[in-house]
């Protein structure tokens, strides 16, 4: 942080009151997570309210640990034992007070600060310029994409007096959030990337859009931007006067005329200044989205007096970097947590955090390179060490000669080596077994090299999890629901595919409140996974009885005989089992009807060793507005049999009825909980709030080889592709047996390569496709391909083939291998 704050300052900045008796305090550290303190007697804890925990939970533990100073809601009751040794200073708004502090600090630095928003881009064109600067200058930027009304005020945390220069995004979801990311960064340069036209829920239009996001140059000096774009150039120029404006555009008239030309695999840039000054530069990319941003770094870098070599020497170390922290699965049960891609301490907080959050492994183990910051490695190492005590790692490895230094700080089996290569050559791929491996380096150090190393090769194709959308759908459908309505989420078949351990430990940490499989040995799975949640099991038969007690699943009974044999069974044992009754009011396919009420009604009498933990019935049509009539006589008539079963009972079972679609369509009927599925994996199969749910899951494989084909030549089995006049065909490691569905054989389905579409030509193979390429000019063996994800919609896909997204999903067999990556 910048500059140290008392009590007394604290009180008039955050507006608060202070009530305690340690007011000598000074605070150098602020801290929102009780994982992440390391100066407990300098750090203030702010409690901050969100939709899973409220941060003022963790204050007794936090006490315990050290801290002294808190600042909380007005609202939160303190205990009085606890004002003798700490000090809490009441706000009306814990979140405001926390960006109010921010705006202090931020006014305290008096070096440039440049600003960075716009819909696509952000984080790349910050990493990328801090790169570039940092050859001549100290450089502080937000870690990740830290860009929100919480993370802004973390970045700017970040901010140390040494720095040179500070590099800030901001990303606003809704009318009305700009302005207070605005006023904590004040960005004297800008930089706006780009807008999207994509709807987004919480804007009106593009134009409210642009002009929210414009909002963060208010006050800047200077703003860069892409005169291309035409909404967006027509709002800043009408918006904010002339002088301030840098302009670049591909044709004349900009204050930059930029052109590029690509070239064996580089491109070289030409600035032309309006005096006809002209600059040039090469990049090591092609593709026209890195060429944009890459545009926005030089000129920002120039902006800020970098002189044209050292922006050079910046460049060529640019790599089309995977800004992502993903989870692999490794080598022998492994899990790899790849980010390979970090150079300071706040990424490493932020990989750190994940890791605590991944599902209990053998032991943990942090494999790290020296971080090419600047500032001062006593400082920032000792840092490092404290990180590593406070997240109970069991082993480290580091790599580099600056984290030797750390090694008295490491746990006892710690190792380092001088060099990648020294490790590649002296470590064991086999040595690890079942343990949770983080991956942490800086570029220059090449840790891809370890990452393949130690992971699982199964073959090019990949389905990627966006753990980030997840948690957005997942918030999404939460906000649908009262407060204190319960959320069960549906991870039966492979949670939908996408892989049933790590997307329940990920909802797990989110705060669902229960789990809910198809069979008892997906929910034997999950616990062996370290799945502390209560899971409801739909279909279980009589012989996983042992299964049911040993694991604590929680079977659905559907027939007063299976009621009966599970009565007995648990009266043998002499224990007690929770169940779930599905109750069938017009899906007819498991379920007790009206008819078997009295029956029911007698057994659940005889039987106290069972416990009705739940009743429920499930919607056939939910997602369809023709069905309206019959889903209200559905509930309606769940509402008279579950009164009639809980009229019986001295408890109150849980009472729940709505999957996806019908969380959206019948709000009036949550009752105390709700059954997420696919809405969950981002489809909205209501198609009302399509716009408000982000895709999950991208499927994508390579091309393994390209043919020129001559006229008339056929294509795969039974000659089905035709090429009358010839052409060009990529051959992708994707088949059938993959679940790539053979009904788009024939032009029935499409991939994206470089982000043009490729129609399949004849039949899906087991293990491969054909595509046409013909009118490609570039395309070459190894290419990406994608089957869908952001571009080609699940819902979109299913129709073209009369399904479902549901089966698309399901169907992706299980040797095609899943990564999981923040975004
Ligand atoms: C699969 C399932 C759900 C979830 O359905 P979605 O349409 O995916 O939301 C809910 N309840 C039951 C009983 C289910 O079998």
């Amino acid at each position: 942080m910048l500059t140290s704050l008392s009590i007394a300052q604290l009180e008039e900045i955050t507006g608060g009151k202070a009530q305690g008796t340690r007011r000598d305090q000074l605070i150098s550290q602020i801290s929102i997570d009780s994982r992440q303190i390391l100066h407990a007697e300098q750090t203030l804890f702010v409690a901050l309210r969100g939709a899973k925990a409220d941060g003022a939970d963790f204050i007794p533990e936090l006490i315990e640990e050290g801290i002294r100073v808190f600042l909380v809601h007005e609202d939160w009751k303190v205990n009085e034992n606890w004002v003798d040794c700490a000090t809490f200073i009441y706000t009306k708004d814990t979140r405001q007070a926390l960006q109010h502090i921010a705006a202090f600090q931020r006014s305290n630095f008096s070096k440039p600060i440049v600003g960075i928003t716009g819909s696509n881009g952000k984080t790349i064109i910050k990493e990328w310029l801090g790169q570039v600067l940092s050859q001549r200058f100290a450089v502080a930027k937000s870690p990740k994409s830290y860009n929100s009304q919480v993370g802004v005020p973390l970045s700017i945390f970040g901010i140390q007096p040494y720095h040179q220069v500070a590099i800030l995004e901001a990303g606003v979801s809704k009318s009305g959030d700009m302005e207070t990311l605005s006023q904590m960064i004040l960005p004297d340069l800008g930089i706006f990337t780009n807008i999207g036209s994509a709807h987004e829920e919480g804007f009106s239009g593009l134009q409210q859009k642009i002009q929210e996001k414009l909002k963060l140059f208010s006050a800047s000096k200077l703003l860069i931007y892409c005169k291309d774009h035409q909404h967006l150039t027509k709002e800043i120029e009408s918006q904010i006067s002339s002088e301030k404006l840098i302009s670049w555009s591909k044709k004349p008239g900009a204050d930059f005329s930029v052109s590029w030309k690509t070239l064996e695999g580089k491109t070289r840039i030409a600035l032309m200044k309006s005096d006809l000054n002209t600059m040039t530069f090469q990049v090591p990319f092609m593709d026209q989205a890195s060429l944009e941003n890459v545009t926005h770094v030089i000129i920002a870098a120039l902006t800020l007096g970098e002189d044209i070599l050292a922006i050079q020497e910046g460049l060529n170390h640019l790599k089309p970097v995977d800004m992502r922290l993903t989870l692999k699965p490794g080598l022998n049960d492994s899990l790899l947590i790849d980010d390979t891609y970090n150079n300071d301490l706040a990424g490493l907080k932020v990989a750190l955090e994940f890791m605590s959050q991944q599902r209990p492994k053998r032991s943990k183990i942090l494999i790290i390179s020296d971080l090419l910051q600047q500032g001062l490695p006593e400082k920032i190492y000792s840092e490092v060490g404290e990180l590593i005590q406070s997240y109970g790692l069991d082993q480290i490895i580091g790599v580099g000669l600056e984290v030797k230094r750390l090694e008295n700080l490491f746990p006892e089996k710690s190792k380092t080596y001088a060099s990648t290569e020294q490790f590649l050559q002296n470590v064991d791929p086999e040595s690890f077994q079942n343990d949770l491996l983080l991956i942490t380096g800086a570029r220059s150090f090449a840790f891809e090299k370890i990452v393949n190393r130690l992971q699982q090769r199964i073959h090019g194709t990949t389905l990627e999890i966006n753990l980030n959308a997840l948690t957005h759908n997942f918030n999404f459908y939460k906000k649908q629901i009262k407060p204190g309505t319960k959320l069960m989420v549906m991870v039966k078949a492979f949670a939908y595919g996408g892989g049933a351990a790590e997307i329940a430990n990920h909802i797990q940490t989110m705060g669902a409140d229960y789990l809910a499989v198809a069979f008892s040995d997906e929910g034997v799975a999950l616990r062996k996974q370290g799945i502390r949640l209560p899971i409801m099991v739909l279909n279980p038969v009589e012989e996983s009885f042992d299964l049911l007690r040993e694991f604590d699943l929680e079977p659905v009974v559907f027939s007063p005989e299976f009621l009966k044999k599970l009565g007995l069974y648990a009266r043998h044992h002499q224990i007690q089992l929770s169940i779930h009754l599905d109750l069938d009011t017009g899906m007819h396919r498991l379920g007790f009807e009206q008819k078997h009420l009295q029956d029911l009604k007698k057994l659940i009498s005889e039987f106290p060793e069972l416990n009705i933990a739940s009743l429920y019935t499930h919607l056939v049509g939910a997602d369809e507005e023709v069905h309206h009539d019959f889903s209200i006589q559905q509930l309606d008539q769940f509402m008279s049999m579950k009164s009639e079963v809980e009229s019986i009972l001295d408890y109150k079972p849980l009472i729940h009825a709505l999957n996806s679609a019908g969380i959206i369509r019948y709000p009036d009927y949550q009752m105390d909980m709700v059954r997420l599925g696919i809405g969950l994996y981002g489809v909205e199969v209501t198609g009302k709030h399509d716009a408000s749910l982000k895709p999950v899951s991208t499927l994508k494989t390579t091309i393994s080889q390209v043919k020129e084909l001559p006229a008339g030549a056929t294509v795969g089995y039974s000659r089905k592709g035709i090429l009358p006049f010839g052409g060009k065909i990529a051959t992708l490691a994707i088949g059938y047996a993959d679940g790539y569905d053979r009904r788009f054989s024939g032009g029935n389905g499409y991939v994206l390569i470089r982000g043009k579409k490729a129609p399949v030509i004849g039949n899906v193979c087991m293990d491969m496709v054909m595509v046409d390429v013909s009118d490609f000019s570039e395309v070459k063996a190894g290419d990406e391909a994608i089957i869908y994800g952001e571009q080609i919609s699940l819902k979109e896909l299913a129709d073209q083939i009369g399904t479902i997204p549901y089966e698309l999903l399901t169907n992706i067999s299980t040797r095609v291998k899943r990564v999981y990556y923040l975004d």
